[in-house]
């Protein structure tokens, strides 16, 4: 699908099984910026989307050698899982924020620090760095593309947002919580932050996230606030069922609480009581938007 005159979206559907043998359908987007001469990947998506992509070029009428650069939003499996496949393939950089980098480099380490249902069904194997983005920084993708890195964590801690300078097309990898998703980040206080920080960036033509459909002008900025609204709610509900104690029983807890936002409370996990457990930082203010 194209959006705009330069980048085109692909939608990478997978697979996960969790401990139970449950299966899930998910999917990720990722994104590919044409420039007249070469083409920046942003996120790779899990292992084996090296075929649809190498498959949408030729249909496109790219050659896969054009691809020089994929830069990640962040570390998670399914961002990178096909990372590996697609530089071995074309011989591209790789570029990441500084606090991502050793996940990517060392993905049992991942695996270890951060298990996930079906880690190593997504993920291709370790991947080097070639270049470290920092927040501010500008990456120049040749043929007259540039774009803007913003530090946007919370979702993990070296998430990244980019800003396809001229045509304001931003790509949020998975920074904006969705509402009615699972509240998956490390840090509900940074993410406020990192919400706030994009919503200030003014004329934003496309908003491309990872795990959402693609927003465009006036409904870019009300998915932010509805992402700063979720916030909000998720953390009403974490001080309500918290009841003053600071360090509650965390599946307790994160039943109780998707219970009240209508979730599914067999959902609670790990990643999910981690998101909550991150709100008590924040216990002795009400409104946190
Ligand atoms: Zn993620």
């Amino acid at each position: 699908m194209q959006i705009g005159k330069k980048v085109h979206a692909l939608k990478i559907p997978f697979y996960v099984t969790s401990p139970s043998g449950l299966t899930m359908e998910r999917f990720v987007y990722i994104y590919l910026i044409y420039g007249s001469c070469e083409i920046c990947l942003i996120d790779a998506g899990v292992v084996s989307a090296e075929e649809v992509i190498f498959d949408y070029l030729r249909r496109t009428g790219r050659r896969i050698s054009e691809i020089t650069l994929i830069i990640q939003t962040h570390s998670h499996p399914d961002h990178i899982g096909a990372t590996r496949a697609i530089k071995g393939e074309t011989g591209c950089a790789v570029a990441v924020h500084s606090s991502e980098k050793a996940w990517i480099e060392d993905v049992e380490l991942q695996a270890r620090e951060r298990p996930v249902p079906g880690f190593h069904s997504m993920v291709g194997g370790r991947v080097a760095v070639d270049r470290v983005l920092e927040n501010g920084d500008v990456v120049d993708l040749g043929c007259g593309l540039k774009i803007q890195v913003f530090h946007t964590p919370g979702h993990s801690k070296g998430s990244l947002s980019l800003l396809l300078l001229g045509y304001m097309t931003l790509f949020s990898g998975d920074a904006i919580p969705v509402a009615g998703e699972m509240p998956i980040y490390e840090d509900a206080s940074a993410s406020v932050l990192s919400l706030k920080k994009l919503r200030d960036i003014k004329g934003i033509n496309h908003l491309l996230s990872s795990w959402d459909e693609p927003k465009k002008e006036v409904e870019v900025y009300r998915h932010i606030d509805a992402g700063l609204d979720y916030l909000q709610r998720i953390h009403e509900a974490v001080i309500e069922f918290a009841g003053g104690n600071p360090a509650p029983e965390p599946t307790a807890l994160c039943r109780s609480v998707l219970g009240k936002l209508g979730l599914p409370q067999e959902a609670a996990n790990p990643l999910v009581e981690k998101s909550l457990l991150s709100h008590l930082k924040m216990k002795d203010h009400l409104r946190i938007v």
